[in-house]
């Protein structure tokens, strides 16, 4: 039957998720063919997190040289050039972007770098050429995009740009004004902040990145201030407006009364599953209050031949979860090997500076779920910063189960506390107690021993 489509699969989107499944079936002797608008590689790739950690990486040297003076280094008269770093970049980025091209090639899929939208649940129908395709299953990876709140709801929002335009600025911004307090702001007013940019961030919250451990949270939040952004909090924009002052074009007035001056003003008020247009109801695709394609665990849509991985799904916006989903999609339905994604205990990583690892649940999570658990945590400054003199601390926190000493949370802001994370989600995964972790002998003299070293269990202040 299935010779009746034109092919075994149709993949909409040639992201992370996209690339993974349509690779798997193919290899597995699938007739396959993928769809993309852009590029080849989707937001990661091209503007999410590989462009992101080289701004990171970029503005993390201005840090390191100014602090290897600590160390007897004289760097004086160090300057940055961001078309130089920005060129380096993007040639970096398209040779990532070839490298997915030619791996889908390889695999046998067929490259259509067309848009697509359904007719109905087996037929889309191809922009800018018109031809329409068919196939037996699809499956929508299309991700998701940059939110801004309209021109009716924000006089002005015309004149802002999102982490999209980011990534191809052709200067550096002089005074960077950034809506949002969650990974996207974050991330970004440090990288801004660290190359040496006038930057704010205007939060509607109390204290940035909500949903995370409250420890993690007020130590970001500080941290953002110790780094020099100015962080305003309890508001948002209510207008922006552009002016006649080369140095100052935009003036934003924020809905407490506040004004700023800016050049560049980012929104990073999250992100929107991309299902727009796409033609979903024609398919009999239902979809959440947001626009999310809804799913069940083994990312089947309501309709029996479609499934949907990655962002969007609206279930985890990161891309190794897309990537995942993608890969247990094409094993089950083209490889004979059924299984799913599990979404617990996911380790992720915020690339503030320094950077947040976390995996498992929050201290709130925690308690709210097994009501007695036991905190363990430690606030140091990391070796490397004492001759340094750069003064920030490092947080190290256990969430653990008090009835059988579960490890079920561990929160990290210090250097490297991603990759450090990467290694303790195993360990989580696994089901780790605390004894356990107490009986791994520690690696001296590093930041992550502490993670073996914490005996005592910490006590709120009202209780000692
Ligand atoms: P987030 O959901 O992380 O944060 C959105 C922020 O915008 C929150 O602070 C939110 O406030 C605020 N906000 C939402 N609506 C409004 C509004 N109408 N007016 C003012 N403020 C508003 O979104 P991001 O855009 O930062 O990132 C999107 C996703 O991308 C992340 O959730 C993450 O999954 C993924 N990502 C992952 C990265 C990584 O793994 N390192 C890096 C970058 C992105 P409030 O807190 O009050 O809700």
């Amino acid at each position: 039957m299935a010779h009746d489509f034109d092919f075994d699969l149709l993949v909409i989107g040639a992201g992370s998720g996209g690339v993974r499944a349509a690779r798997l079936a193919a290899l597995a002797g699938a007739r396959v063919a993928i769809f993309e608008e852009y590029r080849t590689g989707g937001t990661c790739v091209i503007r999410g997190c590989v462009p992101k950690k080289f701004m990171v990486y970029a503005s993390d040297y201005g840090k390191q040289i100014k602090q290897a003076a600590g160390y007897g280094w004289h760097a004086e008269n160090v300057s940055f050039d961001w078309s130089h770093f920005s060129s380096a970049m993007h040639a970096e980025v398209d040779r990532l972007s070839g490298i997915y091209m030619r791996n889908l090639n390889n695999a046998g899929v067929e490259v259509i770098e067309e848009r697509a939208e359904f007719v109905d649940s087996h037929t889309l129908r191809l922009t800018p050429s018109g031809r329409e395709v068919t196939g037996e299953k699809i499956l929508v990876a299309t991700g998701s995009a940059p939110w801004r709140p309209s021109p009716g709801e924000l006089p002005g929002v015309e004149h802002t740009i999102t982490s999209n335009e980011l990534f191809n600025l052709e200067e550096l911004p002089r005074h960077l004004v950034i809506a949002g307090g969650g990974y996207i702001a974050c991330e970004f007013a440090h990288v801004f902040a660290g190359l040496g940019v006038d930057t704010c961030l205007v939060y509607r919250g109390e204290t940035v990145l909500n949903g995370f451990d409250w420890d993690v949270r007020t130590a970001v939040h500080e941290g953002l201030k110790e780094a020099g952004v100015r962080v305003i909090t309890h508001t948002v924009f209510e207008a922006i407006e552009e002016t006649a002052d080369p140095e100052y074009p935009l003036h934003l007035t924020l809905r407490d009364g506040t004004k700023l001056d800016a050049d560049v003003v980012m929104m990073a008020v999250g992100r929107r599953a991309n299902t727009s247009g796409l033609g979903c109801e024609k398919a009999g695709i239902a979809l959440n209050d947001a626009g999310g394609i809804i799913v069940d665990e083994w990312s089947k849509t309501s309709a029996h031949n479609i499934w949907a991985v990655g962002d969007v799904t609206d279930r985890m916006q990161l891309t190794p979860v897309a990537i995942r989903e993608g890969h247990g999609f094409a094993d089950t339905e083209f490889g004979d090997t059924p299984w799913h994604f599990e979404h617990e205990d996911v380790a992720s990583g915020v690339f503030v500076q320094p950077e947040v690892g976390t995996v498992g649940l929050t201290e709130a999570e925690a308690r709210e779920q097994y009501g007695q658990v036991d905190i363990y945590k430690t606030q140091f400054r990391p070796m490397k910063n004492m001759l340094s003199g750069d003064a920030t601390r490092t947080l190290m926190k256990m969430v653990v189960r008090a009835e059988d000493e579960r490890v079920l949370g561990v929160h990290i802001v210090g250097p490297e506390a991603a990759e450090m994370i990467q290694a303790v989600g195993i360990a989580v995964k696994l089901g780790a107690t605390k004894p356990d972790f107490d009986r791994t002998c520690a690696v001296h003299p590093t930041v992550a021993e502490e993670l073996v070293t914490m005996r005592t269990k910490w006590v709120p202040e009202a209780d000692r």
